[in-house]
């Protein structure tokens, strides 16, 4: 990828004191990259990191840690949703018409979270070792 970022030059970047992603001055390259930015919110210097929405996108295989997160994200929604009692989920099938935060249990991979509805037949399902897109309204 061509960088045509440059010293003193403004870049959006993830600021490390106010956890948020604010534009930045460059104020040191490395090999082209931006090595060291200057938070123009908060005036903080830190080294440079990618917006977490860059960082989803290049869709790099999830580290360990993030996979622990997101099965204790999966534990915690699960236990919100149901209680506990995962006999409330719904049997997937695919003439179902599932909504946003619906239980369902999945003949292969399980009990799973509504994350998303999307065009009203496809929807994004949170399973335990992760998230998949399933068809609906068939
Ligand atoms: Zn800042």
């Amino acid at each position: 990828m061509k960088s045509n970022h440059t010293t003193g030059g403004y870049i959006d970047a993830w600021c490390t004191k106010c956890e948020l992603e604010l534009g930045h001055t460059i104020i040191a390259m490395v090999n082209n990259l931006p090595k060291r930015v200057k938070c123009n919110t908060c005036n903080g210097e830190h080294n440079f990191r990618k917006k977490l929405s860059e960082k989803v996108r290049t869709g790099i295989k999830t580290p360990a840690r993030k996979t622990r997160s997101l099965e204790a994200t999966y534990t915690e929604q699960l236990s919100r949703l149901t209680g506990g009692d995962l006999s409330i989920a719904t049997k997937y099938s695919l003439n179902g018409n599932f909504r946003k935060d619906e239980v369902i249990d999945h003949p292969r991979f399980g009990i799973g979270i509504v994350l998303s509805v999307i065009q009203t037949n496809k929807m994004e399902i949170l399973f335990k070792d992760g998230a998949r897109m399933l068809v609906q309204n068939q």
